[in-house]
């Protein structure tokens, strides 16, 4: 029975609410009235429910389309300005012992090479991604007790926060790694980790039980109650995501709606964000043997519409999609991309030979960080490698406050100029820098309080002569 506020996730994600769900989407996608309901009730800004935001994905009404596609820009305006955070991941192990069908890392693939980072490598690892201009990483490993057990990610979080290189840090470590225990999370919010991140692949229990045939993986609930075990364990902001391919879109968009309303209603908070992974080629993985993928337009349809009913949560969206692609989804409601990024183990300091894949993913975007940043500015956003909230403590419901308080304005966007202006100091072209210092100009004017922009502008010269790390 459907349950938002119990600890079994089989009642908080129901399986028969999320039927129930699509079929009141399925039987009012061209119901003008309701959608027209629904639309007034987003443009509260409140949000939306899992099943009012199934019908507006479901919508036919090519006006009201239109209408959801502008609302959900308009709530990324509001919400996130012209902001895009930055980040990478990092690999630090591609040892295994789940049989995920969909990734090259699982543990019948017995042809991918393994490797495992050592404090040293990730030294190295992490220089080469300092001195591309990262200050914020995810961080990736496979599942193995044995090879990438819980104290070996926190030595390497230990050494990533120590590494200080010329002006480069790395000031905010997200984390993807397998479900654990209460114990673990805490460890690792001792550790001081950012966002814990772990994606549920599929909200469809029995799919999911197929996919994920062999290994702890395997069980559904304790998978899925990850997050409530890691809130426990006092990490704040949490990151969900549904691999889109693996199941039918609408039943996956359901249900991670439905999860994030658990995590508000139970635990207080809601995601912190969340990613839009779509299933990708990669060894020993044919996309074509799962037949759920998405076409390009279907994916925007989901990115507006997550927007639309969960304003407050970021969204995350990868270098697995082509450069077109992300594009067309950034003013939809991205909040953050990757750049640059390398999905083998050890990649940003040797990218690998072809005959010693150890990637989790073909990336579709390979452009440089640089180039990136500079395609961001060509539009008009502004690239941003902001850590403030983490590092001020602002996480959990402080950070909500602070997004529901409309200061963002005089918080995030200062902060994103002058992360930004670190960068073109430190790591930019000639040309991107340019492009910069004209867009910092520009964008100052977007600062309400005269106070702030005061400091603002004196930060930004305080950078320019070599000082850094300013924050509000
Ligand atoms: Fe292992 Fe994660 Fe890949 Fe599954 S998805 S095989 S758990 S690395
Ligand atoms: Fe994100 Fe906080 Fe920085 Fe704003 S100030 S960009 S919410 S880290």
């Amino acid at each position: 029975m459907y349950n938002v506020m119990s600890s079994k996730a089989e009642e908080f994600i129901s399986h028969e609410e999320i039927l129930e769900s699509l079929a009141y989407a399925e039987a009012n996608k061209n119901n003008r009235e309701l959608i027209d309901e629904i639309l007034a009730k987003a443009r509260q800004r409140k949000g939306l429910s899992h099943r009012e935001a199934a019908v507006l994905l479901d919508c036919q009404l090519e006006d009201k389309n239109q209408e959801i596609y502008e609302l959900a820009q308009q709530i990324k305006k509001d919400f996130y300005g012209n902001r895009i955070v930055m980040f990478a991941p990092l690999y630090l192990s591609n040892y295994c012992i789940n049989g995920c069908e969909y990734c090259p890392y699982h543990v019948k693939n017995k042809h991918i090479a393994r490797k495992k980072l050592t404090q040293e490598e990730i030294v190295k690892e992490v220089i080469a991604l300092q001195d591309m201009g990262h200050k914020r990483l995810a961080l990736e490993a496979g599942e193995d007790p044995v090879n990438n057990p819980i104290e070996y990610i926190l030595e390497c979080i230990h050494t990533i926060y120590g590494i200080k290189h010329k002006n480069g840090a790395i000031r905010r470590v997200n984390v993807n790694i397998a479900a654990t225990t209460v114990e673990n999370y805490q460890k690792l919010k001792e550790a001081g980790i950012g966002t814990y991140i772990l994606f549920q692949e599929t909200y469809h229990k029995e799919s999911y039980e197929k996919l994920h045939p062999t290994g702890p993986k395997h069980d559904y609930a304790y998978h899925t109650e990850a997050m409530d075990r890691a809130m426990e364990g006092g990490i704040d902001d949490v990151g969900l995501g549904v691999l889109f391919g693996l199941n039918n879109y609408r039943y996956d968009f359901t249900g991670i709606l439905m999860h994030a309303e658990h995590l508000e209603s139970y635990k207080g908070v809601g995601p912190h964000t969340i990613s839009v992974p779509r299933l990708r080629r990669a060894d020993d993985i044919d996309p074509d043997v799962f037949d759920n993928g998405i076409s390009d337009d279907i994916f925007a349809k989901i990115v507006a519409c997550i927007r639309i009913a969960v304003p407050y949560t970021g969204m995350i969206v990868s270098t697995r999609e082509s450069q077109s692609c992300r594009e067309k989804v950034l003013h939809l409601g991205i909040s953050q991309i990757s750049g640059a990024s390398r999905t083998s183990v050890g990649g940003y300091v040797e990218p690998e030979p072809e005959e010693e894949n150890s990637a989790q993913f073909d990336v579709s975007d390979n452009r440089t960080l640089d180039e990136v940043v500079r395609w961001l500015m060509e539009m008009d956003y502004v690239p941003s490698f902001c850590t403030a909230c983490y590092r001020e403590g602002r996480t959990g419901d402080r950070f909500m406050t602070l997004l529901k308080s409309g200061q963002i304005v005089n918080c995030c966007h200062p902060n994103a100029l002058m992360t930004l202006k670190e960068y073109l100091e430190d790591y930019a072209s000639k040309e991107t820098k340019a492009i910069g210092d004209a867009l910092i100009e520009k964008e100052l004017e977007v600062i309400t309080n005269p106070k702030v922009k005061e400091k603002v502008i004196d930060y930004l010269a305080n950078i320019h002569h070599g000082e850094r790390d300013f924050r509000f």
